[in-house]
C-alpha cells in the first residue's frame, strides 16, 4: 500500500521516533502493511496482536479506540522483556479509515521518576495496563472493556452469531450496606464476582458495569445457552454461603438478557434490551432471570 510510503516520507526527519510502523484495520485486526525504520519491509504476522505474542486481541485495543474515537492514543505494551511505546492515529485513505501505529522499543529509554519501591518498569507497566481494563475491587473487566468487546463483536464482519448479553443486578444490595456497612458490602461484591467467574468459561467475558451491576457477554451463544448460564449463575449465587467472621449473608441476584441473531444493533441498544428484561425480572419478585431474543 503506498499509504505506508507516504507516511514514511512525511516522517523521514523523525526516524528515531519509531522502530516499526504499521497500518491496521482494527475491525478485522489485520495488519495491512508494515515496515521497520531501516526501510526493511518486514514480514509481520497478519493479525496485529501476534506481534505481542498474543493469541487473542489485546484488552484495551489501542487501534480500535483510535478508530472509534477518531483520535490519537498512546499505550505501553510488553513484548518478552522489552517495553514498547505505541502511538496509534487514524488516517483516512481512499475514503476508508485506517489506523497507523508507530512502535518504539523504549526498554532502555524510559525514566521512572520514583523507583523507591523497587518496582521494575515492566511490573509497573503491567499494573498500569491491567488497571485500564480491570475493576480493581472484583477483578472483573471494567465498563470500558465491556464497550470495547461489544463493539468488536458487533462490528466484526465474520460470522460469530448469535451473541448473548446478560445484565446482572444484586437484589436489595443497599440493605446489605445499610445493615453491615460498606466494607462487608465490598467483600460481598468481590465474592459474588468469584462465584460468577466459577460459572463461566474462559471465553465468556464478565465485567462490572458499575456499582452492583455486572455484565456477561457470551460470544457464539444461542438463547438456550444464555438461559442455561443465567440460571446457573442465579442458582449458584443463591446457594453460595457468603460468610464474614461468622456473619452469614443471604444474597440473590436478578438477571436480564438478550440474544441477537443479526448485528443491526448498537452497543447501547443491545444493553437497553437486556436491561428491559432485568427490569421485568426485578418487578416479578427478584432472584429470577429473563432472557429473550428477536425470534
Ligand atoms: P434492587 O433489588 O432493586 O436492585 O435493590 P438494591 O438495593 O440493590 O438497589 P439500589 O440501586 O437501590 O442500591 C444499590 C446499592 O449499591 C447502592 C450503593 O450504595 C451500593 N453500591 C454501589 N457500588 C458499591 C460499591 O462499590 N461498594 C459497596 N459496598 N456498595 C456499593
Ligand atoms: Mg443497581
Ligand atoms: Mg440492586
Amino acid at each position: 500500500m503506498d499509504l505506508l510510503d507516504k507516511i514514511k516520507n512525511k516522517l523521514s526527519h523523525f526516524k528515531n521516533f519509531y522502530d516499526v510502523i504499521r497500518i491496521i484495520d482494527p475491525i478485522s485486526s489485520n495488519v495491512i502493511n508494515t515496515s521497520t525504520n531501516d526501510d526493511k519491509n518486514s514480514i509481520e504476522p497478519i493479525l496485529c496482536y501476534k506481534f505481542w505474542n498474543k493469541n487473542e486481541q489485546c484488552k484495551n485495543c489501542i487501534a480500535l479506540n483510535a478508530y472509534l474515537k477518531k483520535d490519537t492514543f498512546i499505550k505501553i505494551e510488553l513484548k518478552e522483556s522489552k517495553i514498547f511505546l505505541i502511538i496509534a492515529t487514524p488516517v483516512e485513505y481512499n475514503n476508508k479509515l485506517y489506523i497507523v501505529e508507530l512502535l518504539k522499543d523504549i526498554s532502555t529509554n524510559i525514566f521512572l521518576t520514583d523507583n523507591s519501591n523497587n518496582i521494575t518498569a515492566k511490573e509497573l507497566m503491567s499494573t498500569i495496563n491491567e488497571s485500564l481494563y480491570k475493576d480493581e475491587l472484583t477483578g472483573a473487566y471494567n465498563k470500558r472493556l465491556i464497550y470495547e468487546k461489544l463493539n468488536k463483536l458487533l462490528l466484526k464482519e465474520t460470522n460469530n452469531l448469535p451473541i448473548s448479553l446478560l445484565v446482572i443486578d444484586l437484589d436489595y444490595f443497599k440493605d446489605i450496606n445499610d445493615l453491615y456497612g460498606h466494607i462487608i458490602g465490598d467483600n460481598v461484591l468481590k465474592d459474588f464476582s468469584s462465584v460468577v467467574f466459577s460459572c463461566l468459561r474462559e471465553s465468556d467475558l464478565f465485567g462490572r458495569f458499575g456499582g452492583e451491576e455486572f455484565v456477561v457477554i457470551l460470544d457464539n451463544s444461542p438463547i438456550k445457552n444464555a438461559k442455561k448460564i443465567a440460571e446457573r449463575i442465579r442458582k449458584t449465587v443463591e446457594a453460595h454461603l457468603f460468610e464474614y467472621n461468622g456473619l452469614i449473608i443471604n444474597l440473590t441476584c436478578s438477571i436480564g438478557g438478550y440474544t441477537i441473531y443479526d448485528k443491526k444493533i448498537s452497543d447501547n441498544e443491545f444493553l437497553t434490551l437486556a436491561d428491559k428484561n432485568l427490569y421485568i425480572a426485578k418487578n416479578s419478585g427478584r432472584n429470577t432471570s429473563l432472557i429473550t431474543s428477536e425470534k
